[in-house]
């Protein structure tokens, strides 16, 4: 059956199959010697080539007219993107289908592999010459070439992502893998989804070379001309097509190990990766064709599935942040940002230097203790020189990096950067008493920042001569770990400065959320109320153990009481207090919090906060007699919950919250909320966000999980914005 009339019904129209089809000239067939046929994947409409239905269509058409010719040695499979082979399948057309039924989802992995299992049987040599990124069905066409050559390009990586979106490979990945590197090396790749080097791959076996980008099509063609001569790939395409000789005992040892690792890592909130590795198992004795009708069977299982569907819905919300300036206008000239200073060694300002260092974009650091200026620029350099292998700083790497970091005492040296971000102490007057100081040195151009996480913007630009060029950029602690950057707006902040800050955080490998103005600015501000609320239903009567649980089986890396001693708690009692002066009739000042502090227990940094982590591992904390003690002391009642009811009473302040921070307009998208949580708390990505997940219970189901709660107090009404979305039954997302 030609392929041609299998893809395009499973467009949403096939009129607009059709109209792709026409403006699309995706892959172009060219002759460099006769008998050698060079196919070049270039979408002339992406900055990356995806594998959508049309451009399957295109290459079932091509193969078509290659396989009519007795002549041809062999075929090269190319990118006319440098640096970038196939991003994978196309995911918009994933989420056209997510309805589609069961049948049709199998029949569409099927069609897939036997695309490409075209590569793996015709009558001429198949080679992927790969140069850039190869990913998901992009690595799944290569796999079914008979051999695949990758480029020493540091953009070259090999992988297959799916169950980042929770999903396997569908289209022959778990099938054709392990008969290519062996059923462990597969089982890795697969369930991790992590991409490998060309070295790995090479080592593995599933590259036959590694060569210079400018190299590749030679080696391409060289290799087809070899392996013509020997024969050798036919007898390849006969193991990789019969079961994978494994004994039961590696099987089971291999089974065992793996799901054991998968439970630990996914908790068993992400299911595909355990389906991918039961295949993978399940069909090391069957042929690769079985294992095939395996894959295809079992892929609906996951395609469509809840976690699928959030974890697609995190993808696009990553991928239009990275398309987003951070500003409606579309010409606005956005600043180079090449030298960075930091003014303050602390914590935050150690991160900050080494995210930049890191980067390649020299920081001056500065510090008005010398001791903490000294010790700053040590950690610096510690970081950035950290070596895996070693587990600690590698000495020769932080020689080579020592020139980046420029401890300085000299205001003039730090005035000159293109960017000055702030990082002291959080103290009004001592911000500003800084600003004053250094703002004349600076060039006009430049740009000066706070990481501030409570003081507004507007008030902090106070006497400043260019508050147009001031910016909030707030970091969040460890700044290595956090991928989340708020880009905050003061009232009289440029768009050039915030598209500049915008550019800058992505080119030091963050994702930054365009906030506006106000206490706690986004993500404190939704966070706050959720961990009041776990004090408060501790006081209530809840054990710290039951919260944490509850928090945890929500699918939040750690609990709410947990974080209390990582944040410290001297800083969540100034940051709560914030939070209380501005909004008094929801949130409570915990006096927990304060009992906390008074007997100085301030968390993990003085070795005791609600745990104990006197002998204990690092960061470990253990269950302290002293804190149900002070407990006790503010206990206002005895009631006892379910783990449910905990969740709803922790998680719906922070969802009213939510709609309180879209109905003022501090987020340009309601899809930043979602964002920011999930980058900056790591709010459950398989929930997809905080406002898909209420979009699962529907804004009906959320008011009426909010009614048993008024009794509780103010803090449970919903808001005038949910209450409209109930009536008309309306959504976060369409
Ligand atoms: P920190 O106490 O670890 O470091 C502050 C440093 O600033 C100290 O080394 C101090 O000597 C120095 N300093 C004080 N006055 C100075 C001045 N006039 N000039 C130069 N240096 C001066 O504090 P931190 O935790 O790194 O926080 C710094 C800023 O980052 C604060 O505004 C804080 O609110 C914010 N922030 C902190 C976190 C966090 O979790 N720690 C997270 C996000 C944002």
């Amino acid at each position: 059956m030609p392929v041609l009339r299998c893809f395009l019904p499973l467009l949403p129209t096939y009129a607009e199959g059709r109209a792709l089809m026409a403006a699309s000239s995706i892959l172009s067939c060219s002759f460099p010697e006769t008998d050698i046929a060079v196919l070049t994947i270039n979408d002339p409409d992406k900055g990356a080539n995806v594998l959508s239905p049309p451009v399957l269509e295109e290459l079932a058409a091509q193969l078509d007219q290659l396989e009519a010719r007795d002549d041809l040695a062999g075929l090269v499979i190319c990118s006319g993107k440098p640096g970038n082979y196939i991003a994978g399948a196309d995911l918009r057309q994933f989420v056209a289908w997510i309805d589609a039924p069961a049948e049709q989802i199998t029949e569409f992995c099927r069609l897939g592999q036997q695309l490409f299992q075209r590569l793996a049987a015709s009558r001429f040599v198949t080679v992927a010459a790969i140069d850039g990124v190869c990913l998901g069905g992009g690595a799944e066409l290569a796999l079914w070439c008979d051999r695949r050559i990758l480029t020493s390009n540091s953009k070259t990586q090999y992988g297959f992502p799916e169950v980042k979106v929770g999903l396997y490979p569908g289209w022959g990945g778990t099938a054709r893998t392990p008969r290519i590197v062996g059923l462990s090396n597969a089982v890795e790749m697969i369930t991790s989804g992590e991409s490998i080097s060309p070295a790995d791959a090479y080592a593995m076996g599933l590259a036959t070379d590694v060569v210079e980008p400018e190299a590749l099509e030679a080696a391409a063609i060289g290799l087809i001309r070899s392996e013509h001569q020997s024969g050798a790939y036919l007898k390849d395409r006969e193991r990789w097509a019969a079961p994978i000789e494994i004994s039961d005992t590696e099987l089971g040892f291999l089974g065992a190990t793996a799901s054991s690792f998968i439970q630990g890592k996914t908790k068993g909130n992400y299911p595909s990766p355990l389906v991918a590795l039961e295949i993978m198992l399940g069909c090391a004795g069957t042929d690769v064709q079985a294992a095939c009708e395996a894959e295809a069977e079992q892929f609906p299982q996951v395609f469509g599935s809840p976690v699928n569907r959030s974890l697609l819905n995190v993808f696009f919300l990553q991928d239009r942040n990275k398309k987003d300036t951070g500003v409606a206008q579309d010409e606005v000239a956005v600043a180079p940002i090449k030298s960075v200073s930091v003014i303050g060694a602390g914590v935050m300002g150690q991160g900050i230097a080494a995210a930049n260092v890191r980067r390649k974009i020299p920081a001056t650091i500065t510090d008005t203790s010398r001791e903490a200026l000294a010790a700053g620029v040590s950690k610096v350099l510690d970081e950035v020189s950290y070596n895996r292998e070693i587990k600690g700083p590698d000495v020769k790497k932080a020689v080579e990096m020592a020139p980046a970091v420029n401890g300085s005492t000299s205001l003039e040296e730090v005035a000159a950067s293109d960017l000055v971000i702030e990082a002291v102490v959080e103290r009004l007057e001592v911000k500003q008493q800084v600003y004053a100081g250094l703002e004349p040195l600076m060039r006009p151009d430049a740009i000066l920042a706070s990481n501030t996480s409570t003081i507004p913007i507007t008030t902090l630009a106070e006497g400043l001569a260019r508050p147009e060029q001031f910016v909030g950029i707030h970091f969040f602690n460890p700044v290595r770990k956090m991928p989340l950057v708020e880009i905050i707006r003061g009232q009289q902040t440029s768009d050039a400065t915030i598209a500049s800050a915008v550019a800058y955080a992505k080119a030091i490998g963050k994702t930054p959320v365009v906030v506006g103005d106000g206490p706690g600015f986004l993500v404190n501000r939704l966070l706050l109320p959720y961990m009041n609320e776990s004090l408060e239903l501790v006081c209530e009567g809840a054990s710290i153990r039951e919260v944490e649980q509850a928090a945890k089986a929500f699918g939040m890396p750690m609990g709410p009481i947990t974080l209390f001693d990582v944040v410290g708690i001297d800083v969540a009692l100034f940051a709560g207090a914030v939070m209380h002066e501005a909004f008094p009739e929801r949130i409570v000042a915990s006096r927990l919090l304060q009992a906390m502090h008074a007997e100085g227990r301030l968390g993990q940094k003085s070795g005791a906060g609600f745990f104990s982590y006197q002998g204990t591992k690092k960061g470990r904390g253990k269950p302290d007699p002293e804190t149900d003690r002070i407990i006790e002391t503010c206990r206002t009642a005895t009631g006892s919950f379910t783990a449910e009811s905990l969740q709803m009473r922790m998680f719906l302040p922070m969802l009213l919250e939510a709609t309180r921070v879209i109905e003022a307009g501090l987020v340009r998208d309601p899809r930043d909320v979602d964002l920011g949580l999930i980058f900056g708390i790591g709010f459950p990505p398989f929930k997809g966000g905080l406002l898909a997940w209420a979009d699962t219970l529907g804004a009906e189901q959320v008011v009426a999980a909010l009614e048993p709660f008024q009794e509780v107090g103010p803090r449970y009404q919903p808001t005038q914005m949910l209450l409209d979305m109930a009536q008309q039954g309306g959504k976060f997302y369409d």
